[in-house]
C-alpha cells in the first residue's frame, strides 16, 4: 500500500468511526450524514485503489513469466499481456486475471 493509498484507508475509516461516535452521542442525524457522505467515498476510492495495485501486481508476476502455449508461440509472457492472448491470457472484463501457461487451455 502505498503512502497516499494509506492514507485514504485512515481518513475514510477515521470519519466513520467518528460519524458512528456522533451517532452514540445522539448528534442530529444530518450532521451525521455529512461524515457519512465523506467517509463513504474515501473508503470506495481506497479500495479501487487497492483494487487497482493488485492488479498491476498481478500484471508484473506474469510479465515474469515464461510462455509454453502452443496457439500463439510467445516465449514470455510479456508479450501475451501486450498483445492479450486470447488463448492464455485470463481476463475479467477489462482486468486482466491471470495467465495460462497451461498448454491444454
Ligand atoms: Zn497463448
Ligand atoms: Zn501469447
Amino acid at each position: 500500500m502505498d503512502t497516499t493509498t494509506r492514507w485514504i484507508a485512515i481518513l475514510g475509516i477515521a470519519t466513520l468511526c467518528f460519524a458512528i461516535a456522533l451517532f452514540v452521542l445522539r448528534v442530529p442525524i444530518r450532521t451525521i450524514l455529512v461524515f457519512f457522505a465523506i467517509g463513504i467515498p474515501l473508503i470506495v476510492l481506497w479500495l479501487y485503489a487497492e483494487e487497482k495495485s493488485k492488479q498491476q501486481k498481478r500484471v508484473n508476476t506474469i510479465t515474469e513469466q515464461a510462455c509454453i502455449c502452443s496457439i500463439c508461440k510467445h516465449e514470455h509472457a510479456r508479450m501475451c499481456l501486450q498483445q492479450k492472448c486470447a488463448c492464455c491470457i485470463m481476463m475479467k472484463g477489462d482486468d486482466i486475471i491471470g495467465h495460462s501457461i497451461n498448454p491444454l487451455q
